[in-house]
């Protein structure tokens, strides 16, 4: 059966029912070869039969593919949409969670809180000044679901590489729009000294703030010194950064901001500077 354009208005009167949600979520455990009708029908827990073939026909051809064999599976907007579901972007606001990292704060030895409240992720050491809360992070509620504590800091970290990295081409994970990266210092946006990085999305206004240095651990150059000093960045939480290594961000220019990150790790120094629209030079 072919696909059929459907604007956003209609996409979202079609999953506008429990049946529906239910059809769907029911296709995320199968095979490449989808499932047979009589297969999905007994996964899904409705009783009146012509209300479950009601409800499935609305959805074939937009978010679920029949194949020429009479399978059911879901196109590419069903997975989304699902995936969308179990990320709990709908229904598991209000997640609370606190744990403590393993490695403690290198300034004062205190242990390092871990927060989650409200979608989102803050961290730091609330005894000293020197290692303060750098990351607050938008974090899919959904997560905490499926990760106890110790894992949930792995999928912690997946995440905000993979948030991270789209940044850093550009790409909106929430649209696939374009972001527009830029330098700020607005300080009403986020509770850590600023300036930081804006990314902006073009098309949905999804909007990601990072710290420069956070927004610099792709760098090549900033991989390699710490690869130089057996600290793999590419591998170890992102969030025990401030933990090994200090940096420093300063103004170099007000207009057009410019930035000057420093990564100091033993010995060693680097460092990058960063213009209003993300471009980077290293020195
Ligand atoms: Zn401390
Ligand atoms: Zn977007």
């Amino acid at each position: 059966m072919s696909r059929t354009a459907i604007d956003a208005d209609e996409a979202f009167a079609l999953v506008s029912d429990g049946t529906r949600l239910s059809i769907l979520r029911a296709l995320t455990d199968t095979d490449s070869d989808g499932l047979s009708f009589g297969d999905l029908r007994a996964r899904v827990d409705v009783a009146d039969s012509g209300q479950f073939n009601y409800h499935l026909n609305r959805l074939v051809g937009t978010f679920i593919r029949k194949s020429n064999g009479g399978t059911y599976s879901l196109t590419t907007a069903g997975n989304r949409l699902v995936g969308a579901v179990l990320r709990g972007v709908y229904h598991d606001q209000g997640e609370h969670r606190e744990f403590t990292l393993d490695a403690p704060c290198p300034n004062c030895g205190g242990s390092i809180p871990v927060i989650y409240d409200d979608e989102q992720l803050s961290i730091g050491c609330p005894e000293c000044e020197s290692f303060t809360a750098e990351i607050t992070f938008p974090l899919p509620p959904g997560m905490l679901r499926v990760r106890d504590d110790d894992e949930l800091l792995d999928g912690i970290d997946a995440w905000l590489r993979a948030q991270l990295r789209a940044a850093v081409g550009s790409l909106c994970l929430n649209c696939a729009g374009t972001l527009t990266v830029s330098l700020t210092n607005d300080t009403t946006l986020v509770d850590f000294e600023g300036p930081f990085v804006e990314c902006r999305c073009d098309r949905c206004g999804r909007t990601l703030l990072t710290s420069i240095s956070e927004y610099l651990v792709f760098e090549p150059a900033v991989i390699g010194l710490f690869h130089n000093h057996g600290v793999d960045l590419v591998r170890m939480p992102l969030i025990e950064l401030p933990l090994v290594c200090n940096t420093t961000t300063t103004v170099v220019e007000t207009d057009p901001l410019t930035a000057r990150t420093r990564f100091a790790i033993a010995d060693e120094q680097l460092d990058v500077t960063i213009e209003d629209d993300g471009t980077t030079h290293i020195e």
